[in-house]
């Protein structure tokens, strides 16, 4: 099985469908955008690519990327989408690390990348430009054949600690992540349309795959960057639009004002925390259209899902409950919260989320020991700490780095976090540890509006035990954030530990 497969059975039974659109401008058939990614695959045969190599993506959000994408599947290579907004070191780390033979970038990262490349790097390839008109010029190629085993998609993570790590996605892995968000998040069908309002390196391109199989319309906004204003207009035009958004984009869409909720079908929300509070001023602008995945690149987009049907349900009784998680589990994996020595523990307790199944990765690129670790007993580690509760409700405390342990007992940040973002003067908060002799850690809490700490100590004291209030305020102008825009815990510690 190969992804590619999927665009070249479009390009045949569904050949004048429109596949493709730049904003409000359509761009291409399914019969045309097969055909280009064909050309553009026997373009990189003959560059010398062949299966298994490496091909990476620099750009920020661009029409070119769906034929990209998919030619590298094509011609049987593995993908490097990698962060268009990652410093030139990291991306020149990365190419290394992946062994990248050439890179496609947007016209924007070209002078950059091409000075960062390392020598793997054979050809710096710009959309639209010479380089990429001579490829796109070749003789088309057949799909190659490809197992549902073989690479398809080296994912570098995030990195809000270290180095990031490639995870190695398979073609089956996509696969089954495709089907399981056509069943349980979304059924697209024909005449929808996917905005590529998040980065197409991340979350939104790996939903790619799922519009092709069910022939909507891969949109590209012109900005190729995030503007809620732009959305709206998109969506108004095209209406029938989905699209996926980090929580962070929600909340921007919200204040801005949405038009036209009903030009949207179903917005995704997922790759961070969505606070209750933010989830319901969401739920009150775009109604019964909002749906969460919890998912990450290890096993990408799915691990648990908060259907729609569940966010809208106010009446419910366990809604506000249901709001503050993630929904649950996927049906394509198994998830199971497990103490320090990966034994399940009872339902209602916490410990770390551990999942076993078909979208769960093969390993970090070249990174055995790293894999060894995530894969431990083949379940996946990821890192986050969880409740499951007897009717599988899955709640994510936080990363099992970030939780402070103050006198012995175990503090949830994300918990405190909830509580002081019901303060109207709370714009973001981010809470973290500090040393302190006498508890081990001591509650800290970062925060970005007008309020005073005894305002917030006053909330806490009303809402949350007293151990978990924090003992200090620190105020700053903006959260220091990673390039996805998650909140960077560890610089704000140092911030922390420096300003002491
Ligand atoms: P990444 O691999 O960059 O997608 O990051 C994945 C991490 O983001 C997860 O391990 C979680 O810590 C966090 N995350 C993903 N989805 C959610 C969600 N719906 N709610 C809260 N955190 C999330």
């Amino acid at each position: 099985m190969n992804l590619a497969a999927w665009l070249d059975a479009a390009g045949r039974t569904d050949g004048t469908v429109l596949a493709l659109a730049s904003g409000t401008r359509d761009l291409a058939t399914y019969h045309a955008l097969a055909a280009t990614a064909a050309r553009l695959a026997g373009g990189l045969a003959r560059a010398g690519i062949a299966r298994d190599d490496r091909v990476a993506i620099v750009a920020s959000n661009h029409p070119d990327y769906v034929a990209c994408l998919h030619a590298i599947w094509w011609v049987g290579a593995v993908a490097v989408p990698l962060n268009a907004k990652l410093h030139e070191r990291e991306v020149a780390w990365a190419l290394e690390n992946a062994g990248a033979r050439i890179v496609f970038v947007s016209a924007d990262h070209e002078t950059a990348v091409a000075g960062a490349a390392p020598p793997c790097v054979e050809r710096v390839v710009a959309f639209g430009g010479p380089e990429h008109r001579e490829l796109s010029a070749a003789e088309p190629i057949a799909v190659a054949e490809r197992s549902a085993d073989d690479l398809a998609w080296l994912f570098y993570t995030s990195g809000t600690t270290g180095r990031p790590k490639g995870a190695m996605l398979s073609h089956g892995n996509l696969a089954t992540m495709t089907f399981a968000y056509l069943a349980e998040v979304d059924p697209t069908v024909p005449g929808d349309c996917l905005i590529h309002a998040a980065p197409m390196s991340h979350g939104s391109g790996l939903y790619m795959p799922a519009h092709v199989l069910r022939r909507a319309v891969n949109v590209v906004p012109e900005s190729g960057g995030f503007d809620p204003e732009e959305i709206g207009g998109i969506a108004s035009h095209r209406r029938r639009a989905s699209l996926f958004a980090a929580p962070t984009m929600v909340k921007r869409m919200v204040t801005a004002g949405v038009d036209d909720p009903t030009a949207f079908r179903t917005v995704v929300y997922g790759g961070g925390p969505m606070y209750a509070a933010d989830a319901e001023a969401a739920l009150d602008v775009f109604g019964p259209r909002l749906a969460q995945i919890y998912g990450q690149g290890e096993t990408p987009m799915t691990i648990s899902t908060l259907r729609r049907d569940m966010i809208a349900d106010r009446e419910h009784p366990d809604w506000r409950r249901r709001l503050a998680s993630v929904g649950h589990p996927f049906a394509a994996v198994e998830v199971r919260i497990a103490d320090a020595s990966g034994r399940p523990v009872e339902p209602g307790e916490a410990g770390e989320i551990l999942v076993h199944g078909a979208t769960v990765m093969k390993g970090y690129w070249q990174n055995r020991e790293a894999s060894g670790r995530a894969l431990a007993g083949g379940w996946l580690h990821t890192g986050d700490v969880g409740v499951l509760d007897e009717h599988r409700l899955l709640t994510l405390k936080d990363r099992s780095k970030d939780v402070i342990i103050s006198g012995g007992s175990n503090i949830y940040p994300r918990e405190v976090e909830e509580t002081l973002l019901r303060h109207p003067g709370v714009r973001e908060v981010s809470v973290i540890g500090r040393k302190d002799e006498d508890w081990g850690e001591v509650v800290v809490a970062c925060v970005v509006g007008d309020v005073s700490p005894e305002e917030l100590d006053a909330l806490c004291l009303s809402e949350i035990a007293r151990f978990k209030r924090p003992k200090h305020y620190r105020f700053y102008e903006t959260l220091p954030k990673n390039n996805y825009g998650k909140v960077l815990k560890v610089k704000l510690r140092e911030l922390d530990r420096d300003e002491d």
